[in-house]
């Protein structure tokens, strides 16, 4: 079996336990193992950033510009290769894989760029003879902790705006996706990169998570992952002053208003919802329909789940490949009884279904008859699970649509100028879409929530630059 290793203060370091990585489509296929670090490998990767910092904050920015395009260019070069690994260890299907890691590198080609426009503000003093300036200086060392779900683009999104401004970086990765951060880990290594200012540290969130939490020498944490252990990330940074940037869970839902063209709204519902899995903070796992049309959608919204292909992700054809673990499944199972409990009708699918390969893998969900407050509404399942709602009008969609602890992004399908106009406007969401999934979103434009869904500074595009890099403001008399 291949061995993996984890890189401190550019060193590949092994250690005695390890994680084993396997294919959720294939479980008798096993992709590697992978190095577990150790609290004491963690506290040496954080020391190594620390180091590495004092120079690399003042390097220069075609330097970091040329690293992050030649990550980039490597990337892009062999995205066949890297979204076949991301497919096999996520269980996302082929193309999918292939369209992350391209991302990926796209994301590294627009930080090459975005090194370069570090730009600051002159301004006059309201005491003459005075000039000020305000510029942006770099954070420090910075965690980045990540989730499952997207297992090579949030760390692309996270770790090349952290370069790009001149941090350096612990990057510790989601114990069941090791595979993708190793491969990313060893073309940044090679990428002329001083050592120690990009470390990674494999293993489970408590053992080497918490560490970098806690570490005075750790100035920022970016984190992507579950509310829970946001929620830690949060305790952890406030209380000892350090930055932090959470991205959690979401609910999102889809307005399916009475003019809508049916059939876009029907691909919508069934794209946003079920693709990936459903593993998507973005995934629309609320269907918010206007009475008259309900039952039309609905029939077609079942008869297209009815269709779909469920299968190994390598497959040819395959449109929804399998539930990433059998923790993950059981969660999903365990919500269809939920949701059955509290009165929704499963309308179809929900049950495991076998292959040739031994999977996790599941039939796409649909309950109707659903209101908003149940469970299997108010709960984010991370499955391929979706209800409907039923409602007399707009005012009341908006009303249930806002109805949630969640806001990361919300879709509207319709026809009507005026109602998508007044949706953008009034619902709480960090992202907008009209007559487009909710999931499915640009690389260089801001990606971020509201209310329970997201705290701190937007990330992507831009606006990433807020969160890793200091404002300081210069007085000079000259
Ligand atoms: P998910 O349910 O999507 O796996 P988690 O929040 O459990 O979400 O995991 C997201 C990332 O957070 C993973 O890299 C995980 O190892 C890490 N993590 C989990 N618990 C902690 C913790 N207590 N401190 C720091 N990181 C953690």
């Amino acid at each position: 079996m291949d061995k993996f290793q984890n890189l401190i203060a550019g060193q590949w370091t092994g250690s005695d336990d390890h994680l084993i990585n396997i294919n959720p489509s294939d479980t008798n296929d096993i992709i590697g193992e992978y190095a577990k670090g150790t609290a004491a490998q963690a506290s040496d990767a954080i020391e190594a950033a620390h180091q590495a910092f004092a120079d690399w904050r003042h390097s220069s920015i075609q330097h970091r510009s040329d690293c992050l395009d030649a990550i980039g260019n490597e990337i892009l070069a062999r995205k066949d290769e890297l979204g076949r690994l991301l497919a096999r260890e996520e269980g996302k299907t082929l193309p999918e894989g292939i369209g992350e890691a391209t991302r990926a590198g796209q994301i590294f080609k627009f930080f090459a760029g975005e090194a370069l426009r570090i730009a600051g503000e002159t301004l006059q003093s309201v005491r003459p003879g005075i000039d000020v300036e305000v510029f942006r200086q770099p954070v420090g060392p910075i965690a980045i902790i990540t989730p499952w779900n997207f297992p090579i683009a949030i760390p692309a999104w996270k770790i090349a705006p952290a370069l790009a401004f001149g941090n350096t970086v612990v990057f510790k990765p989601a114990e069941l996706v090791p595979g993708s951060a190793w491969a990313l880990a060893e073309i940044i290594s090679r990428a002329g990169l001083p050592n120690g200012v990009f470390n990674m540290i494999i293993g489970e969130g408590a053992e080497i998570g918490e560490p970098l939490l806690h570490d005075q020498r750790i100035k920022a944490v970016s984190f992507t992952g579950s509310t829970k252990t946001g929620a830690i990330v949060a305790e952890a940074c406030s209380g000892r002053n350090a930055r932090y940037q959470l991205e959690m869970g979401g609910k999102n839902p889809l307005i399916v208003l009475n003019d809508c063209d049916l059939d876009n709204a029907v691909n919508c519902a069934i794209q946003g919802a079920y693709f990936s899995t459903g593993q998507r903070c973005t995934a629309s796992s609320r269907l918010i329909v206007e009475a008259k049309i309900h039952d039309e959608f609905v029939e077609k919204v079942r008869l297209g789940i009815d269709d779909l292909i469920v299968d190994h992700a390598l497959a040819d054809g395959t449109q929804i490949g399998p539930v990433v673990d059998h923790a993950q499944l059981e969660k999903n199972l365990r919500y269809i009884e939920i949701g059955k409990g509290e009165g929704a009708q499963l309308l179809t699918g929900g049950e495991t279904i076998e292959r040739s390969t031994p999977g996790f893998f599941q039939k796409p969900a649909l309950f109707v008859a659903t209101d908003d407050t149940m469970r299997i509404n108010r709960e984010e399942i991370f499955g391929p699970v979706a209800s409907v709602i039923k409602v007399d009008d707009f005012d009341q969609a908006i009303a249930v649509a806002n109805n949630t602890s969640f806001g990361l992004s919300a879709g509207i399908c319709t026809n009507s100028l005026r109602s998508a106009s007044r949706f953008k406007s009034e619902i709480e969401a960090g992202m907008v879409m009209v007559n487009a999934p909710t999931a499915g979103v640009d690389y260089h434009v801001p990606f971020g929530g509201t209310k329970g869904s997201s705290f701190g500074p937007r990330e992507q595009g831009g606006y990433a630059k807020d969160f890793y890099t200091v404002v300081k403001t210069a007085y000079t008399n000259p």
